[in-house]
């Protein structure tokens, strides 16, 4: 169990380090150019489409006269964790696709690219934009340390409260460390951005930690004020096919955290991969693999491709750099005896009805499944009183109180897994739940501090 403030440490041999950034930071010149061309607009289409409501226009004009650390304020008053998503958010269909120079039939303001300008200057400098309130007494259990937790312990810490964070994993940062593509956003950079927010102060990481293993829910309830959910989602779903745990079988979340973080992880000798999805998580996996030097990768996907989940833009990306796709194809077993050698597939129709002779195996000495997370549903489970429905945790929507009041709830356990600014957004409404509890409690104890309460 380790505590921060401390440097985490990442290996210098993991393989996302050979891929590059797509991209790459601004000049301030190109910075400043590209901020010009923004209209400034009233009501202001790219404001409305960002979860977090950062003030575009106003931190674009700031770039664009030349005051970088206003730019940084601007949005990192608005969303904390505007470092990471200035690279991983799916700026084409949020700020930047509503841009209204598409109506003009021009490119978008390059907001992600400008939002990465600014916050790159803040975390190099160290500028800090808020200062804790002093302390309250009032103690938040946060489970995991991702964005929707992070984001909540920073506001609840702004706000005087003690923040503690429990990590199981030996890194913080949630899926920012371990799943997102490092052609947007690498571990260490994700880690750079924790340890400034940690640097606030009243915020206590401790990794290496699974509550429901090492400690318990009971536990934390008579330790805590207030429970924080940030869980995530759990491992990838299997699909129970034949040979699923075969050496070379891969979920897909498992084998991007192995690529990100695992010392010595290698591909060697991988000339064919199969990814078995159509979704967002499958196109990162088979990209990554493309950048890595696999020379044939093929994304297998059961319907057809105007039914895929993926963006659409990401899936662009990925035909231009290689990747092949296959559809009306349905998984049926992993062949292999000592290791994979390939996927026996059944081609279906459009209702997936399989086609008469349609049946045959596709060579791969790779396998990787993207078919989605399971849920916690086990770990929820052991919370008295938590609704779950299809495994995901229910919570009232303007405070993410949960249906036991002194548990809170958000990201990817209340969403089923949508973008980190989501994550960030709904940490952050959850914070302001929070607080309003813990004000109803010092209006039932009249004294701050007080956890005996039910
Ligand atoms: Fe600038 Fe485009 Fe936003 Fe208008 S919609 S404020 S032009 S970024």
């Amino acid at each position: 169990m380790t505590t921060m403030p401390e440097r985490h440490l990442v290996p210098a041999d993991r393989l996302e380090a050979q891929l590059a950034d797509l991209k790459p930071a601004l000049s301030p010149a190109a910075a400043r150019t590209e901020a010009l061309r923004c209209l400034y607009c009233h009501d202001a289409p790219c404001v409305a489409a960002c979860p977090t409501a950062i003030n575009i226009p106003e931190f674009i004009r700031r770039i664009g006269n030349g005051n970088v650390v206003g730019a940084a304020r601007t949005i990192l008053e608005s969303n904390i964790l505007g470092h990471s998503c200035a690279r991983v958010c799916p700026v084409e269909v949020l700020c930047a696709g509503s841009c209204v120079y598409h109506l003009k039939e021009e490119p978008p303001i390059a907001i992600g690219r400008l939002q990465r300008f600014a916050t790159d200057h803040a975390l190099a400098h160290g500028l800090r934009f808020h200062r804790r309130a002093p302390d309250t007494g009032r103690r938040i259990a946060l489970i995991g340390a991702g964005p929707a937790s992070l984001a909540a312990a920073h506001e609840l810490a702004v706000r005087g409260h003690h923040c503690v964070l429990f990590e199981g994993r030996a890194l913080p940062g949630g899926l920012n460390a371990t799943g997102v593509a490092p052609y947007k956003l690498q571990t260490d950079v994700a880690l750079e951005e924790v340890e400034w927010l940690l640097g606030l102060g009243g915020i206590e990481l401790r990794t290496g930690v699974w509550v429901g293993r090492d400690l318990s829910f009971a536990q934390l309830e008579r330790d805590f004020d207030a429970i924080f959910l940030g869980v995530g989602l759990g491992p990838d779903s299997r699909l129970a096919l034949p040979g699923e745990d075969l050496p070379g079988s891969h979920g897909a979340v498992a084998l991007i955290e192995q690529i990100k973080n695992q010392p010595g992880f290698a591909l060697a000798g991988v000339e064919r991969a199969v990814v078995i999805g159509g979704g967002n998580t499958a196109i990162d996996a088979a990209r990554e693999l493309r950048q890595l030097a696999v020379p044939a990768v093929t994304m297998v996907y059961r319907r057809s491709e105007a039914a895929m989940t993926g963006y659409a833009h990401e899936l662009a990306q990925a035909k231009q750099e290689g990747v092949q796709l296959a559809f009306q194809l349905v998984p049926l077993a992993i062949e292999g005896e000592a290791r994979v050698t390939g996927l026996r597939c059944a081609r279906v129709d459009a209702q997936l009805v399989p086609l008469p002779g349609g049946e045959f195996v596709l060579p791969a000495d790779l396998v990787v499944r993207a078919t989605g997370q399971e849920k916690l549903t086990a770990l929820l489970a052991e919370v008295p009183q938590l609704t779950l429905e299809k495994g995901r945790v229910q919570v009232d929507p303007r405070t993410h109180q949960t249906t036991h009041p002194r548990y809170f709830a958000a990201g990817d356990c209340v969403n089923g897994g949508k973008e980190v600014v989501n994550a960030v957004a709904e940490g952050q409404r959850a914070a302001q739940g929070i607080e309003a509890y813990l004000a109803s409690l010092n209006g039932l104890t009249g004294e701050r501090g007080d956890r005996q309460h039910g």
